[in-house]
């Protein structure tokens, strides 16, 4: 047994010895300002911490605090950092295959990943494409809905998030993001209203569909005919957003009217979060492609974009070079990760946790926080939750505060005013509890 388990940490409470970001994060963020670039890790008097390890739910920091994670690290954690299937999985991989050529010579994990993802989608054939970053699935299927319909254009959700590389980033709709580089995004997106089920309700997704059918005959703004639909079941960076009941599903029908494919980006929603393998099967989008990425890898990155083999088959047979490959795709550290991952999902009912966990922090959530005039909304589907707060920067300021008090979690919405929650679907009932008690608390104080 290593130090670590001896002493429970993964399922630990915070532990706060000392105020963080202490004296050696501190020293550290101080040296990563002389050598990083100062558009990447914010630092400032409260913020960040440099981590030491992670397992589990828990997070020690440099200076030995120990946190609760409530983030999964952008949702990558969903099975717990650190998983004991996924770690010895990679350190056997390690001593035999560390890299293959992915498109070229590839190895024995990246056709077992891929045999294993296909038989998790929802078509009957389906074939695949392995990434290493979920922005890379999105060009994936982006790349693969034009070479299916003909059509470049894309009809994309504000508020949507799908990623930051060029192609991702010009379906991404979020102004501090695109602004800078807008004359290199494509023209050929419309952006049309992502209902929200709390505010707009009914009428909202009513008026949504309307404006989403106008907009795939006439199409994009640049003229070109919209072969895509992209849409994440649930907003993820723009708070936990759920559009009202019967949405996603008409939204299917009308893009398969138009001949337009769906692309579920279930980056962040898929593989258990929501409370099942995939959310679109909760909320009634019927994809025609989707991306996973994040949880996948528990921790080493790795994503896939999947299709039916009718639609994925408009890419042509490769001559000898594939006209979309990279250098790392089908990494055999990042498959037998993923294969570990894909097995804990099944034997460790992970989508059932999710459910339960999510419904029970929803739960407590709402009856602690009824009554604070400034929240606006408690909302989310499994372990996918936002607090909505009335003031902007209002999420920035709680996540402030609960750093000091060992809790790790992250602001979400344009105007950083949802506390976004995506904690490890292993979260055990202690930890719950405390960390519900502690967030309530400080929303309390802070807003
Ligand atoms: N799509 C969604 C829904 C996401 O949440 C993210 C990451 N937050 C991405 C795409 C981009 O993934 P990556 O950061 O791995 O490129």
């Amino acid at each position: 047994m290593n130090q670590r388990s001896e002493e429970g940490f993964g399922a630990l409470l915070p532990d706060i010895r000392v105020q963080p970001p202490a004296s050696a994060s501190r020293a550290m963020a101080e040296r990563l300002r002389a050598v990083e670039s100062r558009n990447i890790t914010y630092v400032d008097d409260g913020w960040p911490v440099f981590w030491q390890e992670a397992l589990g739910a828990n997070v020690r920091d440099v200076d030995g605090n120990v946190y609760i994670d409530l983030t999964s690290a952008f949702g990558v954690a969903l099975i717990g950092h650190a998983h004991p299937a996924v770690v010895s999985a990679v350190r056997e991989q390690s001593g035999t295959l560390m890299h293959a050529m992915g498109d070229v010579h590839p190895s024995r994990p990246k056709l077992e990943l891929l045999e294993r993802l296909c038989a998790l989608a929802p078509w009957g054939e389906v074939r695949a494409v392995l990434a290493s970053t979920g922005s890379e699935a999105v060009e994936i299927a982006l790349k693969t809905a034009q070479l299916a319909t003909g059509r470049p254009g894309v009809l994309a959700f504000r508020g949507g998030y799908h990623g930051l590389t060029l192609g991702s980033l010009a379906v991404t709709e979020r102004e501090h993001f695109r602004a800078p580089f807008s004359q290199r995004l494509y023209g050929g997106v419309a952006f049309v209203a992502f209902p929200d089920r709390a505010r707009d309700g009914d009428r909202g997704a009513k008026a949504a569909l309307k404006e989403a059918c106008t907009t795939l005959e006439s199409g994009a703004p640049n003229g070109d005919p919209i072969g895509a639909v992209i849409v994440e079941p649930v907003q993820g960076r723009a708070g936990a957003r759920l559009a009202p009941d019967g949405f996603m599903a008409s939204l299917s029908e009308i893009a398969a009217e138009s001949g337009a494919l769906v692309i579920a980006d279930e980056i962040l929603t898929g593989l258990g979060r929501c409370g099942a393998q995939l959310a679109s099967d909760l909320v009634g989008l019927e994809p025609d492609i989707v991306c996973v990425g994040k949880a996948l890898g528990g921790g080493i990155p790795i994503s896939a974009c999947l299709s039916r083999r009718e639609v994925m088959d408009a890419w042509p047979e490769s001559s000898g070079e594939a006209i979309h490959t990279s250098t790392f795709l089908g990494h055999p550290l990042a498959c037998v990760a993923a294969l570990a991952v894909l097995e804990t999902l099944e034997g460790e009912c992970v989508a059932e946790r999710a459910r339960v966990l999510g419904s029970q922090l929803l739960e407590l959530l709402r009856s602690e926080l009824e009554s604070v005039p400034a929240v606006v909304d408690v909302r989310g589907l499994g372990v996918l939750i936002g607090i909505e707060l009335a003031g902007d920067a209002q999420a920035v300021r709680v996540a402030e505060a609960a750093l000091r008090e060992g809790l790790i979690l992250l602001p979400a919405g344009d105007r950083g005013h949802v506390i976004e929650l995506t904690p490890p679907a292993t979260l055990n009932d202690v930890q719950l509890k405390y960390a519900c008690d502690v967030l309530c608390r400080l929303i309390r104080e802070v807003v």
